[in-house]
């Protein structure tokens, strides 16, 4: 017979179990990818809540996507039961800040029913100011703008601490401090809030309301943390006030107000700090250009004196050639602390290389290798392709649809950016929070009503010169001046619109949608017009209303609002879902804390990773190396690292040299099915000749644009990273001459098109027919 405590212990090292029963303070878990972080902060929450030493409405833990939320929620029910855990408060920072501040928010002068704009929402923002202030002329970007201001306020500075210490005699600076005011007036007019503001906001709240922040510092007895290396100022401002102690006054009137007495306080009366746990890895922070600050882990020990700190050293996650190549990578970073991890699971197999001639080349690698992993009995959903930017998306996809693979892409052009999807947004939103004009412009005249920039600009006058609202403004359409018709549209409108929300309470919200897309005239719209795409875009606002009617199926109470905020909250890596047998392809920041039984790293190549951005930054490689340590330490049994010799993007072709990371990894570590030194390759093994692939029809082609246009190829393709590359040097082909190519063997140049580095030959091969190769760096040779 085992007792629930030995349940709770069983499996763990003696580390971790110190870490699951640790009581004080604070306590810091710092360890490597794979250590069981994640797992012990689950487990030490089953285990306070199993002892009966909180209840579950006394703890709140933070993960950084709402899919870890649900996933570790579900691990502490399966442990201590679903109702002994009913009342947790498991979710992102953000969804945290929302429930607060959707009860707090007329504290600090908003309405609880402000909306929230995604960063698509801001940056539509920011155009509009940036060509209102004639900022577009000055090299500003509404992208460049976005971050600016994202920075800032995740370092907890508004535009008047901004503006106090800004150079108002650099005139680029005076106009950004312009930019960023109307910016923040804009939302606060609005009554809507950027991601960004749902934690700085939360922050002054509980600054300048002790009162308030005393309800949650009262309420939250044990804060967790995860991922904690990649929190920003503001998220971290946010914890310090929530692990603060009330003070016996705050506590004596709170009581005195709610008329009941807290067991909380203590023999002076006040009630101390909660008990904080943070678990991370300085080597897993990849977040800093958001503002996440790394420093918040190495000085954890100074802002918590007598904190506990435990490390955990063994990886019960990968095989030891996947963590010996994540651990030689990551030692190249020089300012960190070294740690071993280590592993029983054993050798494992090598990890597998692939050079393809272009991205095309690449991604057929790729299906066809998990083609032949699922031949083996390998599931989709246990296989993951990641890449550094969503543009590589493009090829794989491609290729995946043609080799029949089932795939999911997480973050690219998600369902809820679509502009129907938006626009049908739009109409809930502005029944929701009749103050936001960015809902209503967007559908004012959507579906077409006549309403035009005119009118538009019409009815912000007359709200700006009256002080109302935009909506205030248009049930006064007939102040206006404006012809019959259009006078008429405005007054359908806000009709329309006023109507729905004074029904929308007693309505659900499948029913609310509904009634907009059809009284509105939207759906008509689209199902009358003759674009083919329509179609689609119609089909997806039924998905729309779908998903709606999934919404208050699970949450029969919830309001429109509950819906918007859901979804406005909805993060890339929460598309996941793991019933479905999918791959799932997604970018290198959004696997963080996931694992996969086999894993490919595509575009291992210079200016991909490292990002060609991350050159200017400080610190830029450095956090590059860890965002391909995360990448690496994913894999749990297969790890492949594929790059090409060639990549289109942006419809043009570069020539892409191998990641210096590459380098970094063990030589025997890596077995090279196509090595980046191809046939020239010395050591390593020979590259299978004309493999059955190509055979197939690979075609230098499938990646080239007919015409190159600018060349934007680097003249030198040098072999400084693995001295293994081929370059032809100052090989000069001409229509006629006689070739011999690794693979494809013997042939006839039958014409030559391009400049320098960017030189095409095409050829005439004897066995395998026409292709199109790039001379510089083809294994050729002139007969
Ligand atoms: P990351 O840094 O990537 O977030 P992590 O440190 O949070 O990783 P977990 O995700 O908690 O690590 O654990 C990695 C894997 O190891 C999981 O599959 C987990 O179930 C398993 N694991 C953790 N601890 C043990 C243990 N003591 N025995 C067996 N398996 C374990
Ligand atoms: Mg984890």
């Amino acid at each position: 017979v085992t007792t629930p405590e030995e349940r709770l212990l069983s499996g763990l090292n003696p580390q971790q179990r110190e870490a699951v029963l640790y009581r004080g303070e604070a306590l810091l878990i710092v360890a490597g990818a794979g250590s069981g972080k994640t797992s012990v902060l689950t487990r030490r929450i089953a285990g306070l809540l199993q002892a009966r030493e909180a209840w579950p409405s006394q703890i709140l833990a933070i993960t950084f996507t709402n899919k870890a939320a649900n996933e570790m929620r579900e691990r502490v029910e399966a442990i201590v039961g679903r109702e002994a855990a009913d009342g947790m408060w498991i979710s992102t920072f953000h969804s945290a800040c929302v429930r607060i501040l959707r009860r707090e928010a007329e504290t600090i002068g908003y309405t609880k029913t402000f909306t929230i704009y995604d960063s698509a929402d801001s940056r539509a923002l920011i155009k509009r100011i940036l060509k209102e202030t004639d900022a577009d002329t000055m090299g500003f970007t509404p992208g460049s703008v976005a971050a600016r201001i994202s920075k800032l306020k995740n370092e907890l500075a508004d535009v008047d601490s901004f503006a106090r210490q800004a150079n108002f005699n650099d005139p680029k600076e005076a106009l950004f401090v312009e930019i960023f005011r109307r910016y923040s007036s804009e939302l606060e007019r609005a009554k809507a809030f950027d991601f960004d503001d749902l934690i700085a906001q939360t922050v002054y709240l509980f600054r300048a309301f002790p009162k308030v922040a005393a309800l949650y510092q009262r309420r939250f007895r044990h804060v967790l943390v995860d991922e904690y290396q990649d929190t920003n100022h503001a998220q971290y401002s946010l914890i310090r006030e929530l692990t603060r102690p009330v003070e016996a006054h705050v506590a004596a009137e709170l009581e005195a107000e709610q008329g009941y007495s807290s067991s909380q306080r203590a023999a002076d009366g006040a009630i101390p700090a909660a008990s904080l746990t943070v678990v991370g890895d300085s080597d897993q922070s990849i977040y800093a250009f958001r503002g996440a600050d790394i420093r918040n882990i190495v000085e954890f020990e100074r802002d918590f004196p007598g904190a506990k700190v435990i490390l955990l050293e063994q990886n019960y996650r990968s095989t030891q050639n996947i963590l010996d190549a994540a651990n030689a990578v990551i030692s190249n970073n020089f300012d960190r602390k070294d740690k071993k991890l280590f592993t029983t699971v054993g050798g494992g197999d090598k990890i597998v290389g692939y050079t393809g001639y272009s991205g095309h080349d690449e991604a057929q690698f790729v299906a066809d290798e998990i083609t032949a992993l699922h031949d083996r009995g390998v599931d989709y959903r246990d296989i993951a392709v990641f890449y550094r930017t969503n543009s590589q998306t493009r090829a794989l996809e491609e290729i995946f649809i043609r080799s029949a693979i089932p795939y999911r892409v997480l973050g690219g052009t998600k369902f809820y950016e679509r502009a129907e999807i938006k626009d049908a947004m739009a109409y809930l939103i502005t029944v929701a929070n009749p103050d936001d004009p960015m809902a209503l412009r967007r559908i004012m005249n959507v579906p077409k009503r006549g309403i035009g920039p005119a009118t538009e600009a019409a009815l912000q006058l007359h709200a700006d010169t009256r002080g109302i609202t935009l909506r205030e403004a248009m049930r006064e359409a007939d102040q206006l001046g404006l012809g019959p018709k259009v006078t008429g549209a405005l007054r359908e409108l806000a009709t329309l619109l006023d109507e729905e929300m004074e029904r929308a309470p007693r309505t659900p919200v499948p029913d609310t949608l509904k009634a907009l897309l059809e009284r509105s005239g939207y759906l008509e719209a689209l199902r009358n017009s003759r674009d083919p795409q329509d179609e689609a875009r119609a089909e997806n606002v039924e998905e729309l209303v779908a998903v709606t009617r999934e919404f208050q199926r699970s949450t029969p109470d919830g309001t429109l609002l509950d819906f918007l905020t859901e979804v406005s909250l909805v993060a890339a890596a929460d598309e996941l879902d793991d019933s479905s047998g999918t791959v799932s392809l997604m970018t290198l920041h959004t696997a963080k804390g996931l694992e996969f039984d086999a894993v490919f790293i595509t575009g291992v190549e210079e200016d991909l990773l490292p990002h060609r951005m991350s050159a200017s930054e400080p610190g830029g490689p450095s956090e590059e190396r860890r965002l391909f340590y995360v990448g690496i330490t994913r894999a749990r049994k297969k790890l492949y690292l594929s790059l090409a010799m060639t990549r289109a993007q942006f419809g043009d072709v570069t020539v892409a040299m191998p990641s210096r990371y590459l380098q970094e990894i063990p030589a025997e570590l890596i077995e090279w099915k196509q090595s980046p030194g191809m046939a020239n390759s010395r050591g390593g093994s020979q590259p299978r000749a004309l493999n059955a692939r190509r055979e197939r029809g690979f075609n230098l082609r499938d990646s080239l644009p007919p015409a190159p246009s600018k060349p934007r190829v680097k003249t030198e393709w040098t072999n400084q990273v693995t001295g293994k590359m081929r370059d032809n040097g100052d090989l000069t082909l001409a229509a006629g001459d006689r070739i011999r190519h690794t693979d494809f063997g013997e042939g006839r140049v039958t014409s030559v098109s391009g400049q320098g580095a960017k030189s095409i030959a095409e050829v005439q091969f004897d066995q395998v027919g026409r292709k199109r190769l790039l001379i510089k760096i083809a294994p050729i040779e002139k007969l």
